[in-house]
């Protein structure tokens, strides 16, 4: 049923979704399928890096702030072991009331009665529909630890694709490419180089939508599923697709069930330059040799808007990385 999906006439959809999202915080990597750059593009620009968030201005995408637009893969609260943290100032994001209720009573078993009461007044705060059950598989740290590197890249392919696969192939870096189905659908050739060149593949959805805990769960069935087949059928049929990354990093224990029921595992990262925001070619550099340890998993985009930036710093960071002693790795899996 879910295959039974024509992939091709979704794209103008997604093109919308991004435009919308444009209007918000989000944008990120709205990667337009199919769409070069314009449509990713005005959804970055018009996000300025999370203002209305609160982001701590740091490039990366740690603030907990940011947390309300699960947009793009700026992620917020993707960012794993590094940023737990900043618990969100207003705590209002929904990520983080699943943690924190559970300290409120602490061990009276007969007081559970009264401690009902002021409980039951919390529900009505939060504005959000409900709050989504959060995953706890997702995969943050390269295969063989040590000192290792894992590049991934998002949103592809697109146009800067084969710039970063020259890159690559230049410092014999291997990397994982978690692509969106219609961009891969409509460069097949660029998914076939990716695999020839012994890189891999990570499933991004579809459309991209965000924030994908929202959607039924039917869509989310079909974004991941439908992705996953486009993706497959344009690297080869056969090809291993052994990760799925969701847009925004909005993974919940709904959708990554999911994505392994799919035969895949949910895919996250450490190091987030929020390049997607195109912050200057020196942030994104410094942002990864700032916050990169050895078995961390970086996140960049290959797609979405214009990947000049993106391309320029990976051009420093290779040969650093390289430098400092980093073997290029695969993510968990
Ligand atoms: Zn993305």
């Amino acid at each position: 049923m879910v295959k039974s999906r024509i992939p091709a006439p979704r794209r103008p959809l997604l093109l919308g979704a991004c435009a919308l999202l444009g209007t918000s915080a989000l944008l990120v990597a709205c990667g337009a399928p199919g769409t070069p750059a314009a449509a990713g593009d005005a959804a970055h620009r018009s996000a300025p890096p999370s203002a209305s968030t609160g982001t701590t201005g740091t490039a990366d995408g740690t603030s907990s702030a940011v947390r309300p637009t699960p947009d793009g893969d700026r992620e917020t609260g993707a960012v794993p072991g590094r940023t737990p943290a900043p618990p969100a100032p207003g705590g209002s994001t929904a990520p983080a009331s699943p943690y924190a209720s559970p300290s409120s009573s602490p061990s009276a078993p007969g007081s559970a009665a009264p401690s009902a009461s002021p409980s039951a007044s919390r529900p009505a705060t939060p504005a959000r529909p409900s709050a989504p059950v959060p995953a706890s598989h997702v995969l943050r740290h390269t295969a063989s630890g040590g000192r290792t590197v894992a590049l991934t890249f998002d949103d592809g392919p697109g146009p800067a694709t084969g710039q970063v696969l020259d890159l690559l192939a230049q410092y014999g870096a291997k990397a994982t490419f978690c692509e969106i189905g219609g961009n891969a659908q409509a460069r097949p050739a660029a998914v076939r180089r990716i695999v020839a060149e012994g890189h891999r593949l990570c499933d991004h959805t579809v459309d991209h939508p965000q924030p994908m805990h929202t959607r039924s769960h039917e869509r989310q069935v079909a974004e991941i599923a439908d992705a996953r087949s486009m993706i497959e059928h344009a690297a080869g049929d056969g090809t291993p697709i052994a990760w799925w990354r969701a847009p925004g990093g909005d993974f919940t224990a709904e959708n990554e069930r999911i994505g392994a029921d799919l035969g895949m595992k949910s895919l996250g990262w450490s190091v987030d330059p929020r390049d997607w925001s195109r912050p200057g070619v020196q942030a994104i550099v410094a942002n990864v040799q700032h916050d990169l340890r050895p078995g961390g998993v970086v996140l960049m985009h290959d797609g979405g808007g214009d990947r000049s930036q993106t391309v320029a710093a990976l051009k420093q960071l290779l040969p650093w990385l390289v430098a400092q002693g980093y073997a290029f790795d695969f993510p968990q899996s």
